[in-house]
């Protein structure tokens, strides 16, 4: 699956989020390696696992160690009508070793969706404990066994709209629609029956077989499903469009409900050749064939994530499929960079997948490493680099700067905790750690081990020690102690530079690290120093295999105008940042270096070293006119928005505002890419508080005429809306009137639901709020998270703060109820602009309140509101 940013593109205040979700972020590891335990232990010498809720380690061990071969035959007879039960029938066969206690199938649901269980042919009672069935084992034998159940499916993970639903069980939601075996490390076949509406379509794993149609209804049967864990199982229904196409030489499908007819014009080619390229990418790289019966996909409207990859069923948002003649390059890149991800999980995840989630993140290192392969390949290797840089670090140290930094790899004990995991560690540091990796061993030997590991445990499962103990085979660095400090361990090192001259030249260059927080520790790495002079330069590569390096090549050479560190963009950790490079950081050539020394500067601000925020968004306003390359111009509209509603106390802000307006308007004008004038449009729509600029906004919304040079589509028309909406104080109807030019029914539906949130009445607003706090009006996550970002912004903060205390006490029920990336983005959405004391002693009191609080959870709050924290050294600085 991929996180949800990749596709925030329709509301500026998404940047809001993008940013948050980047920019803040950590915590004291615990690194338990937990084995799982010995199968060959006589049954009789275990002792009952306990009937506990969720799925324990516990019990996920002892069912791996006795049941093999599982087929589940599962049918569900769905209405259109959303509220209308779904009658449902399982029967699941297996093979059982001797036990010598009652077996428990998982179910998190009342005792009342269970209509009847038939265990080997023989009716028995429901015994419904802690979210298990439990199966006398009186009824079950050695060999084969069948257990029948006729249920009523739970639908909170069915997703169900007006016209459509989609199952998304990732990662333990399975057993709350049906009975099942929900861990990873039991893969089964699945025989699919879906009985729905005449007029709907369908897609699932596995090919269909056939069709009947019955009195308004249709019956689809789906052939046997390859061999999938119960997180992979999924089908979608509904009123979709579909087309079939091929992709990498094979059919492939895809359902959509796009009614836009230039952005499916502009798109559908696209997207299913952007399949084909990762397809053959993959297929070439592992040596391995397309590992599943067929390719299928659908795009839907508001999916809480990005995408996620069931075999035969991936599922996308569709606002990052559709494209249309305004998108810019970087959402261009990102649609086939998430396609790549979602294809190279049926390698990675869905044809090997973890034995359990604790290894969730190797599914996903390997996601996004490939898909930056794929990328490469696309966009050659000197794009890539920058790419990589700018997609991975801001977002990783954004976590791993923090109090609440979690190390990539952590421990689980049980799965109904997996959610928690999750976050900007696994998909962003740990795709970093992979290329530092990758360049330890070699490329080649890297991929040789990865070959062996795929061939080894294909269709199967295995750990993370399982792929080190490959890999140890071709490298002649200890994996192990490399592997403690960068996947056990959480943070990143601080690196110092000692420089002495002595008659104009180099005498003594010294790099020194340390660990940011906690015990001594170093971090083996690669990376440059760049030593620019007036009219050369002289990279020094340094290999960082130790506490303090001399930089021996530099030794001699003539004193440099400045140093630049990791100008590569390399290395991980915190640089040195030389000052003398404020005049001529615009001057550097290379985009590469540029985009490196702009997140050096940035990270030092947040540590309080070379530049206060005012210092750092002067050195950044003048990149708006000199910085060219779209992806930088991005990064600094970024971090510029950052420091400004977050370091900037509001007075300050004020005193600024009117310059810096200024200023993107000037650079806007003058750039001449087209995207680059969309962005620095986005930007000034972004901060712009005077009165004139308002206006300005309001007559290009109202007219539809954007500056020239500038794209508008009808998502940024909404975005735009909504922020006229947020910053005027006059009654507006500038929404309804949005409403009212949007044709498509759910884009429509979705700005209805944001309406409130945006309210000019307080009361209503307070509705808003409390109305979240009952579940059903939080099925929209990706909506939801929006329209608290709006809720939240620092112009509406003086009535929103007090929602701050409800908003964390809702965290536990959040991560219970919603999907994974919900509670990471819930607290981004609220806390990412707040930088009042007020807010920080709301933080600071509920941790004192609560010291036995989940410590993933308060991992989560410590990243989320790390800037909020800072902010109270930071602000006001002179
Ligand atoms: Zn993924």
């Amino acid at each position: 699956m991929d996180e949800l940013r990749r596709n925030c593109t329709v509301d500026q205040t998404l940047n809001l989020i993008m940013r948050l979700l980047f920019l803040n972020a950590s915590f004291i590891g615990i690194f338990l390696l937990l084995g799982l335990g010995n199968i060959s232990l006589a049954q009789k010498n275990i002792k009952p696992v306990s009937v506990e809720p969720g799925v324990s380690l516990e019990l996920a061990t002892y069912r791996r160690s006795v049941i093999n071969n599982i087929k589940y035959s599962l049918g569900f007879d769905i209405s259109a009508e959303k509220s209308k039960a779904i009658n449902a029938a399982v029967s699941i066969s297996f093979d059982l070793n001797p036990i010598t206690q009652d077996l428990q199938l998982d179910f998190k649901q009342n005792s009342d969706h269970i209509k009847s269980i038939v265990v080997n042919d023989r009716k028995v009672k429901v015994d419904l404990k802690e979210e298990h069935l439990l199966i006398d084992q009186q009824n079950l034998k050695s060999g084969k066994n069948e257990i029948d159940i006729d249920f009523v499916a739970g639908d909170a993970s069915l997703n169900r709209n007006n016209d459509y639903l989609y199952a998304l069980f990732v990662p333990d939601r399975a057993r709350t629609v049906f009975p099942c075996f929900d861990q990873p490390d039991l893969k089964a076949n699945f025989l699919l029956t879906l009985q729905v509406p005449a007029d709907w379509k369908v897609l699932a794993n596995a090919v269909k077989k056939d069709s009947i149609v019955n009195n308004q209804r249709t019956t689809y049967h789906f052939a046997n499903s390859d061999k999938l864990p119960t997180y992979l199982f999924s089908f979608t229904a509904g009123k979709y469009s579909d087309i079939k196409k091929t992709a990498g030489n094979r059919p492939a499908e895809f359902l959509h409900r796009e009614t836009d007819s230039a952005k499916i014009k502009l798109s559908v080619d696209s997207i299913f050749i952007a399949h084909q390229n990762a397809i053959s990418f993959l297929e070439n790289w592992t040596g391995i064939k397309f590992p599943f019966q067929k390719v299928g996909f659908v795009a839907i409207p508001d999916f809480q994530f990005g995408g996620m990859e069931h075999p035969g069923e991936v599922q996308y948002k569709a606002s990052g499929l559709f494209l249309d003649n305004g998108a810019t390059k970087d959402q261009l890149i990102a649609r086939s960079n998430l396609i790549s991800h979602e294809t190279a999980h049926m390698w990675f995840g869905d044809m090997v997948t973890m034995e359990w989630f604790n290894d969730v993140w190797m599914k996903e290192v390997f996601a996004n490493f490939m898909a930056d392969k794929v990328t490469e390949k696309m966009m050659g290797s000197e794009t890539f680099n920058l790419k990589f840089l700018l997609d991975h670090y801001p977002a990783a140290y954004g976590v791993d700067r923090t109090q609440g930094a979690n190390p990539i790899r952590q421990q689980l004990s049980n799965l109904q905790g997996a959610g928690s995991l999750y976050g900007n560690i696994i998909y962003h540091k740990a795709p970093i750690m992979m290329r530092q990796l990758e360049l330890l061993m070699g490329k080649e030997n890297f991929q040789k081990g990865i070959r062996e590991y795929l061939k080894k445990y294909a269709y199967g499962n295995a750990t993370w020690n399982d792929l080190i103990a490959i890999l140890s085979k071709y490298s002649k660095v200890n994996l192990y102690d490399w592997n403690k400090v960068w996947v056990n361990q959480p943070g990143r090192p601080v690196f110092e530079d000692q420089v002495n001259y002595s008659g104009g030249k180099i005498k003594d260059f010294t790099i020194t690290q340390h660990p940011e927080t906690g015990a001594k520790r170093i971090w083996p790495q690669a990376f440059q120093v760049t030593l620019i002079y007036a009219d050369h330069s002289k990279v020094v590569p340094v290999n960082m295999d130790n506490e303090k390096v001399v930089l021996k090549e530099a030794l001699g050479l003539a004193k440099p105008a400045f140093i630049l560190f990791n100008a590569d963009g390399m290395g991980y950790g915190l640089f040195p940042a030389d000052k003398n490079s404020i005049n001529q950081l615009y001057d550097l050539e290379s985009p590469l270096q540029r985009a490196s020394a702009y997140i050096t500067a940035y990270e030092n601000m947040l540590a309080g070293r070379y530049f206060k925020p005012n210092e750092l968004l002067n050195l950044f306003e003048k990149g708006l006119l000199l910085e060219k390359s779209e992806m930088n111009l991005r990064l600094l509209t970024g971090y510029i928005g950052t420091v400004y509603w977050e370091f900037l106390s509001p007075s300050v802000r004020q005193n600024t505002v009117n310059e810096l307006e200024q200023n993107l308007w000037n650079a806007l004008q003058s750039q001449t890419l087209a995207n680059n004038k969309k962005i620095l449009f986005k930007a000034y729509q972004d901060i712009s508080l005077s009165p004139s600029a308002k206006k300005d906004l309001y007559n290009i919304w109202q007219k539809q005429q954007p500056p020239t040079g500038v794209k508008l589509t009808e998502d940024d028309y909404t975005s735009l809306a909504l922020t006229i909406a947020l910053k005027s104080d006059t009654v507006t109807s500038v929404l309804k009137q949005q409403q009212a030019r949007i044709t498509n029914v759910d884009r429509k539906e979705r700005l209805a639901f944001l309406m409130p949130a945006l309210s000019l009445n307080v009361a209503e607003r307070d509705a808003f709020f409390n109305s979240l706090k009952d579940r059903k009006n939080r099925q929209k996550e990706s909506s939801v998270v929006t329209a608290l970002a709006y809720l939240n912004h620092p112009l509406r903060q003086n009535t929103s703060v007090k929602y701050l205390s409800e908003s964390l006490g809702l965290v536990e029920e959040i991560q219970k109820t919603g999907d994974v990336f919900f509670p990471q983005s819930w607290l981004a959405a609220i806390f990412g602009n707040y930088q009042s004391e007020e807010a920080y002693q709301i933080v600071k009191a509920f941790l004192a309140n609560h010291p036995n609080y989940n410590p993933k959870l308060k991992d989560k709050i410590l990243q989320s509101t790390d800037n909020l924290f800072r902010a109270q050294n930071l602000v006001n600085v002179k």
